[in-house]
């Protein structure tokens, strides 16, 4: 399910959010480690307002790890604390409550010192839509709690979900709304599955896909595709579409004439890059934002 973004739903995903933010003490920002700053919402700094936050990249096991690192140190050095993590197997996923310990020990250790015995840090969830926060949140509660796809506006009465004796999560997470002014990110979001395809062209998607890939993850798309010539010139539009092409020839995707079928390359391409059929690739460095 898809989410269509109207100014007035942003504004009720915000009021939300900044509602839960009166009850807790930690924010966890999920964003999409194959993409980290296009899975970001654009006013998440100011929304989360000074709270103490963690950085999640999901996904992992679907990014490069080499360009996870990058992401992990580019955060860290922006002075959040940055872990990597596959919320559908759980893979890092033990490491989220020491480090929000680390967030709020100032203040545990103050608590501590007036005799106040410390509660239970309570954490929110914030993410842009199939980042994987109710994924998340089940993997945390070692059971089946959010339901997947959940719309702003929407409320419902939320609970404490325990993780642990020491850590409270609110049980429906802060849906933040994604970046959309800037097509190089729609196509980013569409080719990793988080928005529909179906607002920008499939032929686009694959397209700026595979440019990027032609430069990045050349010797993938050869090894897959049988490619012999990769672009010498990623920028020259022609170049990528005879990449393209050999794809929907290896696939057997020809309409009459011989022609190949772009449209229907496009789809068996983006169902294998986002199924992991071309091994784990990242769409983003951090370069790109230094
Ligand atoms: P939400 O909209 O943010 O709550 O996202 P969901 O939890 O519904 O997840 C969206 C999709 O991403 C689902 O198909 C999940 O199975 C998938 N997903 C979530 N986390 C991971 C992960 O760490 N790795 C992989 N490969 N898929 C994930």
């Amino acid at each position: 399910m898809t989410i269509q973004w109207f100014p007035g739903h942003m504004t009720r995903a915000r009021r939300q959010i900044e509602a839960k933010l009166k009850l807790i003490d930690v924010t966890i920002e999920l964003l999409d480690a194959r993409i980290p700053m296009s899975s970001r919402n654009p006013m998440v700094d100011d929304i989360l307002k000074g709270k103490p936050r963690l950085v999640l990249l999901n996904k992992a096991d679907l990014a490069d790890p080499a360009i996870t690192a990058e992401w992990v140190k580019f955060f860290t050095d922006r002075g959040l604390k940055t872990l990597a993590i596959d919320a559908n197997t759980g893979t890092g996923v033990k490491e989220i409550l020491p480090k929000c310990k680390e967030l709020m020990s100032a203040k545990i250790e103050t608590q501590i010192r007036k005799g106040i015995n410390p509660r239970a840090i309570r954490g929110l969830i914030v993410g842009i839509p199939n980042v994987g926060k109710s994924t998340l949140i089940n993997q945390l509660a070692g059971r089946k709690i959010a339901n997947t796809g959940d719309k702003p506006g929407v409320t419902k009465g939320q609970q404490w979900i325990k993780f642990g004796t020491d850590m409270d999560l609110l049980d429906t997470p802060g849906i933040l709304w994604p970046k959309f002014d800037d097509q190089n990110v729609g196509m980013k979001l569409a080719a990793t599955g988080a928005i529909k395809e179906e607002i920008l062209h499939l032929d686009d998607i694959a397209f700026h896909t595979i440019r990027y890939m032609s430069e990045y993850y050349g010797e993938r798309l050869k090894e897959r595709y049988g490619i012999e010539e990769l672009p010498e010139d990623s920028e020259n539009p022609n170049e990528v579409i005879e990449v393209m092409e050999a794809i929907g020839r290896k696939r057997g995707a020809i309409i009459s004439g011989g022609r190949v079928d772009l449209e229907k390359t496009s789809l068996l391409f983006l169902r294998e890059l986002r199924s992991g059929k071309l091994g784990r690739v990242s769409l983003e460095v951090p370069e790109e934002y230094l």
